[in-house]
């Protein structure tokens, strides 16, 4: 299993030095600490989780959105979803979202807007600034409850400042 922690403090209840600034310095998250621990648990009953391995997690209100590389859903995901199930119930309770990653910024911010309808990305400049500018309908408004959480949690997973705009 790859997680953003060394194999070390994924078996271990401490941990090393190396991870430990790590997590000083906000690389990584309690959160990556506990998933990581926890997939390695149920490691023992689903040896799928061995082939498992995410980049990162983001907490966006009552839901986990963990990053994991391309193709990797599946391992995550498990026949039926069980297996996220059981992941988010070891996890406490938590709603998981898995994304895969993806070098398209429009494949990713639709695969999070779903079932909101995306119309498009689109990348403005503003001097050497680049902005993403994410264009939803009008009329899936109302799905859009946090739209600054929202453009937050784009910034975080495109690198670039977002605006939401619906039209
Ligand atoms: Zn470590």
């Amino acid at each position: 299993m790859k997680a953003p922690i060394c194999r070390v403090c994924v078996t271990s209840d401490i941990l090393c030095t190396g991870c430990e600034d790590k997590l000083k310095q906000g690389n990584i998250s309690q959160v990556d600490i506990d998933l990581a621990r926890t997939l390695s648990k149920l490691a023992v009953q689903h040896p799928i989780l061995e082939h498992s391995e995410f980049k990162s997690t983001i907490s966006f209100k009552e839901m986990l959105l963990v990053l994991v590389p391309k193709g990797m859903a599946g391992n995550f995901i498990g026949r039926k979803g069980t297996l996220i199930k059981e992941i988010s119930d070891t996890l406490g309770q938590r709603r998981i979202k898995v994304v895969e990653e993806t070098n398209n910024p429009k494949e990713l911010v639709q695969r999070i807007l779903y079932p909101a309808q995306l119309l498009g990305v689109n990348v403005v400049y503003s001097g050497k600034k680049q902005i993403f500018k994410v264009r939803i309908s009008r009329a899936d408004r109302q799905r859009i409850h946090e739209k600054e959480s929202l453009e937050k949690l784009f910034e975080k997973l495109l690198g670039s400042e977002t605006n939401i705009i619906f039209e």
